[in-house]
């Protein structure tokens, strides 16, 4: 990849998820935050040795870095990965787990309730900007938190969904009240065929790593 890194397209109209999500708070989020470290990331990678890296090579070869230049990259690239996968993580369609994905849940949470309000307790007591998620480690569910850019898919793990933090996220729909911005995105827009997918795929790669 030598092109530059390309903010990718919203999976649904900037007004889908309205009320939950106003289509101003999208006009900030992704043509302004996220189109942010697009931008970034492209001035800082320029002419140099992750010009030609794909954005999770990138995220990959800086994860652990020790110098700034390398850790503002990772920042910029984290932020653009983690973006893409919050808005595929949302959806104005009305999902329900199934299949395995409901399996899971109900194994390793009792109930969708119950993994809801594990997620809601990590993004309300992440202190500061993040990321709440519910990750798969070899089929089983967990919940993280991450501050600032951290992403679990650094570190090689399994990501189903996630929920950004950040105040940009809510401040314009829901002010300081980030708890009711966690109860209604939580509640009403997530996508739960894209966590059933992402879990799919970790299964997928299991059996293929074993042939
Ligand atoms: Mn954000």
């Amino acid at each position: 990849m030598s092109a530059l890194c390309k903010l990718a397209p919203l999976p649904w109209d900037e007004k889908a998820l309205e009320p939950v999500i106003s289509a101003r708070t999208i006009e900030f989020h992704y043509h302004k935050h996220h189109q942010g470290y697009v931008d970034t990331l492209n001035k800082l990678v320029e002419g140099g040795k992750f010009a030609g890296m794909t954005l999770e090579e990138i995220i990959h070869e800086t994860a652990d870095a020790a110098a700034d230049a390398e850790k503002k990259i990772f920042n910029n690239a984290a932020q653009v990965w983690n973006h893409d996968f919050y808005w595929r993580s949302l959806g104005p369609q009305k999902t329900v787990p199934q299949g395995k994905l409901a399996s899971a849940i109900a194994r390793d949470f009792g109930d969708t309730a119950g993994l809801i309000a594990a997620l809601a307790e990590a993004g309300k007591s992440q202190f500061g900007s993040g990321w709440a998620w519910l990750i798969s480690i070899g089929g089983k569910l967990q919940i993280e938190k991450t501050a600032n850019a951290q992403t679990p898919m650094a570190q090689g793990i399994n990501c189903l969904l996630t929920v950004d933090v950040w105040e940009h996220a809510y401040y314009l729909d829901y002010q300081n009240a980030r708890p009711k911005y966690l109860e209604e995105v939580l509640g009403k827009i997530l996508n739960w065929d894209f966590a059933a997918e992402n879990l799919e795929k970790e299964s997928q790669a299991v059996l293929a790593a074993a042939q």
